[in-house]
């Protein structure tokens, strides 16, 4: 059986969630439980049982005895151990009047009752065409939205460090043997750009780059140990596969995400879009990340030559099943110089259905506006949010480096005014923490009500 299907068939029938008060205990009682040969799966703390994007264990209710005498023994400090059948109840009492289809109301009730949607069930969502149909499930998204992160939008700021890259992705303007300027960025360089982003009050930086094993794990580490002790951020690492060993020795200096996208579930199509890459190692690294303590981003892209609307129903249920903690789902975009610089771009409405249905079906995860649905639409990044997105990524790379970036082509280069804007026009709020006097005192022009 191949490893997808490994994981898929799951041996946790009943499900119980351990919620522990941090990440080392919980990975300390993973530890416990894997000794005892306890199945176990580590997954994004469901809603009513913790905060969103922190990690609960998943088990089954036959082991319950013996988890809590081993949590005892151990002294470990348990929030939580609970039947996942008492989750969160959504009220979704608004919809019921609306003119939708019989087969569509049977999904919105498993919806309320918290019931996991079947891949049927997934793909009629997908394949909604009638108008009410689709702003029903986009309401419906937007609901579970606010009941699970509220209405805050959560910033990242990205940092493309350097555009070297090993590997030959067939949709990626940054792939080896596509020709543009290569650049990487110095240590010094790097820590100037987290110098101003703190100034602003962003909490999370992401380091992104290609594949490139000129940045050993002695030279990430060197940068994360700086942002760590002198600026206290979150990172997010998104580098590309590394050993399992490299993710370990990340999660110990404290690095807190990684990103690492499928792009795609299907064998089929992941096999054909990465001549460098093995679709069982991909999911074999996202098992690595995620069991190293690691949050695990990962999402795909939507519209990929040949890809079908069973394929992109798997790619969502990949996302839940494997216990993702941030998900990107953005359109296919082609970029210059590539294998499919002449394919068509992925469709808006398709991917705001994933966007929406992802969030329906993943729930109290991170979920970004991504920088490629802003970059097919002008208004992508405002729809995206009023379909369940909460998250968005501001490119903070050097702007002289900026254009030599380019996963795909016409990238939008989402900054903080255009962030403001989407904010404004999908009646959502800014983050608490940006330092909003100094932001004014440097001209940005920000609406109080977007912060209250
Ligand atoms: S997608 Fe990533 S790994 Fe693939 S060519 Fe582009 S930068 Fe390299």
């Amino acid at each position: 059986m191949s490893l997808l299907g490994k994981f898929f068939e799951t041996n946790i029938k009943e499900p119980y969630i351990l919620v522990c008060s941090s990440k080392s205990q919980m990975l300390f009682s993973k530890e416990l439980l894997d000794k005892e040969n306890i199945d176990n799966e580590l997954i994004p703390t469901p809603k009513g049982f913790g905060e969103v994007c922190t990690t609960a264990i998943k088990f089954d209710k036959k082991h319950k005895n013996k988890v809590k005498r081993i949590t005892n023994e151990n002294d470990i400090e348990v929030l939580s151990i609970a039947s996942l059948e008492n989750k969160y109840k959504y009220n979704l009492s608004e919809i019921y009047d609306m003119n939708i289809s019989k087969d569509f109301k049977d999904i919105i009730n498993k919806i309320e009752a918290n019931t996991d949607l079947n891949k049927e069930e997934v793909k009629y969502l997908l394949s909604i065409e009638d108008e009410d149909e689709y702003n029903v499930l986009i309401r419906t998204a937007d609901i579970i939205r606010k009941e699970c992160v509220g209405d805050r939008i959560e910033l990242r700021a990205a940092i493309e460090f350097s555009n070297y890259c090993i590997k030959n992705c067939n949709y990626c303007g940054v792939r080896k043997d596509n020709s543009t300027n290569r650049y990487r960025m110095n240590k010094k360089e790097i820590l100037n750009v987290v110098d101003n982003l703190y100034k602003i009050g962003i909490k999370t930086v992401i380091l992104q780059s290609g594949e490139d094993p000129y940045y050993t794990t002695d030279k990430i580490l060197s940068i994360v140990k700086e942002i760590k002790d002198k600026y206290k951020m979150g990172i997010t690492l998104s580098i590309g596969e590394r050993t399992q060993e490299e993710y370990k020795i990340f999660s110990e200096a404290g690095v807190n995400n990684y990103l690492l996208k499928i792009e795609t579930a299907s064998r089929r199509l992941f096999n054909k879009i990465h001549p460098d890459d093995d679709f069982d190692d991909r999911i074999k690294h996202h098992k690595f990340i995620r069991d190293s303590g690691i949050r695990l981003g990962s999402g795909g892209m939507i519209g990929l030559p040949t890809q079908t609307i069973d394929e992109i129903a798997d790619d969502i249920l990949f996302q839940r099943d494997y216990g993702v903690h941030m998900i990107g789902f953005g359109p296919f975009l082609p970029a210059k110089g590539t294998p499919y610089e002449n394919e068509s771009k992925g469709d808006l409405k398709l991917t705001l259905k994933v966007v929406a249905i992802t969030r329906i079906v993943c729930q109290h995860v991170f979920l970004p506006a991504t920088t490629a649905i802003a970059s097919l639409h002008p208004d992508g990044q405002t729809l995206a949010l009023m379909a369940g997105a909460n998250t968005i990524m501001l490119i903070s790379t050097p702007s002289h480096l900026r254009e030599s970036y380019q996963i795909y082509s016409q990238k939008n280069m989402v900054d903080l005014s255009f962030t403001i804007k989407s904010t404004k026009d999908s009646k959502r709020k800014l983050p608490k923490y940006l330092n909003y006097s100094y932001l004014k005192s440097i001209g940005y022009d920000i609406d109080d009500e977007l912060i209250k």
